[in-house]
């Protein structure tokens, strides 16, 4: 460990990994702050709880820091289609990598396969110390040099803080940033269940009036679920036992894949959207869900944080290059510009999407229906609607489009 580091990361989820990654082989020291130590993953152990539906986008910028071998390695499971439909009529829309002439839409991985394989990575570069594990426990923001106290007594400062530290970031509360905070008043239930018919690579979405139902493949058959409802039902689900809660779950989900024959260990989380006014200070910057927090129904939440880390790597790097300030209000002014935009457009849609779909107006369902299977047929707007959720659209940091980077 260092006194003094040019960047200085809290946070070492999968986005404040990919930042890290994405800096090794610069001139720049940087070091990573976590509290928590993850254990490998053995063939044999059950699924973790957290499970993310990985973009093509965040598999290029994997790739592109040799961190993809090191997922693939342990275990993921491609998914070639999705299927939606709404419950509260015909509304169906079929999405298939086939159609754009691709092998897959994405990957659903666990949240800590794609972190080991990052701390793997970023164990083979010199410029990058993993501090872990280790809490902060105290933050002084300064413009041009923080100071952070961890918790094994010792002070480190930094030139750039840069807060990955979640949707509670203490680095956003050091800072002063404010977040605009809405609750989705939903919480998602998820666990991993194993039903009757194989899920055949597919996700799969049933949109019910109380929230979605999300049924993930996994490699071994089975499917992670997040099963989005009000914050009391969620809480009566976790509640019902076994046996109940298959039978509610494959009612729910109208026996798409059979009987539900077993479940694991439940968890809700709640759903809120938060956004940060702002993303940077001058000598601050806030990735993923320290900068936003998304409904979880198109899966979206982890892969803008990726792209935030990717992005934020990219402006620091060519300030370096250019002999400019890294940690400058200007430089870091480009990098929430390209951003907040990016998010936002996102997180109004996923609120759309989820207000749209939790309406039981008639002439409301009639609309969704009919818009349903719409865009089902009009294969231009659909295909658009494909490639901005697989994230092959929008203004990409140069990692997520480029073999090779
Ligand atoms: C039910 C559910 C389903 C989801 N499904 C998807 C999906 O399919 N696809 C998708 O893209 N997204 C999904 N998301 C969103 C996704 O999980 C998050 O956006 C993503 O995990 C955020 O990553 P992060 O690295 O920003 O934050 P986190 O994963 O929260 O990581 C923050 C890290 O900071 C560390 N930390 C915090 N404070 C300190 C401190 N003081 N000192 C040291 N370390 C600290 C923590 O230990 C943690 O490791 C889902 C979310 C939910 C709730």
């Amino acid at each position: 460990m260092k006194n003094h580091y040019d960047v200085m990361i809290i946070g070492g989820g999968m986005v404040g990994l990919t930042l890290a990654c994405a800096l090794a082989r610069s001139r720049l020291q940087v070091a990573v702050i976590e509290a928590h130590e993850l254990t490998d993953v053995n063939k044999h152990d059950d699924y973790e709880l957290r499970v993310s539906a990985i973009n093509r986008a965040s598999q290029q910028i994997f790739s592109n820091l040799n961190a993809w071998q090191g997922i693939q390695s342990r275990r993921l499971s491609p998914y070639q289609k999705m299927h939606v439909w709404d419950s509260t009529g015909d509304g169906v829309i079929d999405f298939d990598a086939a159609d754009l002439g691709v092998d897959m839409l994405g990957h659903i991985i666990e949240n800590k396969v794609v972190q080991l394989a990052l701390i793997e990575q970023l164990k083979t570069s010199s410029n990058i110390d993993w501090l872990c594990p280790l809490s902060v426990e105290s933050i002084q923001y300064a413009d041009n040099k923080s100071t952070i106290k961890l918790d094994d007594g010792n002070e480190i400062t930094t030139a750039l803080l840069v807060g990955a530290d979640g949707a509670s970031s203490r680095v956003r509360e050091a800072a002063g940033i404010e977040i605009e905070k809405a609750p989705y008043h939903q919480k998602g239930v998820v666990c991993v269940v194993k039903s009757s018919k194989h899920h055949q690579q597919t996700a799969w979405q049933r949109f019910l009036p109380t929230g979605p139902l999300a049924f993930l493949p996994l490699s071994d058959g089975r499917c992670s679920i997040v099963w989005s409802a009000t914050d009391e039902e969620a809480d009566r689900l976790v509640s019902l036992d076994e046996d109940a809660f298959c039978r509610e779950l494959e009612q729910a989900f109208e026996y798409a894949l059979g009987q539900v024959e077993s479940v694991g260990p439940r968890a809700a989380f709640p759903l809120v959207r938060r956004h940060a006014k702002n993303y940077i200070k001058p000598g601050l910057a806030l990735i993923g869900d320290a900068a936003h927090t998304i409904h979880p129904l198109a899966g979206q939440g982890a892969n803008l944080g990726i792209l935030d880390a990717a992005s934020l790597a990219q402006v620091i790097l060519e300030a370096d290059l250019q002999g400019r300030e890294i940690s400058s209000y200007a430089t870091l002014r480009k990098f929430e510009r390209w951003r907040r935009g990016e998010n936002t457009l996102m997180m109004y849609s996923m609120s759309g999407f989820k207000n749209l779909f939790s309406n039981e107006q008639t002439g409301l369902t009639m609309v969704r229906n009919l818009g349903l299977n719409l865009v089902n047929k009009v294969i231009p707007v659909k295909h658009k609607f494909m490639r901005h959720a697989m994230g092959l659209e929008g203004d990409l940091p140069e990692i997520a489009k480029t073999i090779g980077w």
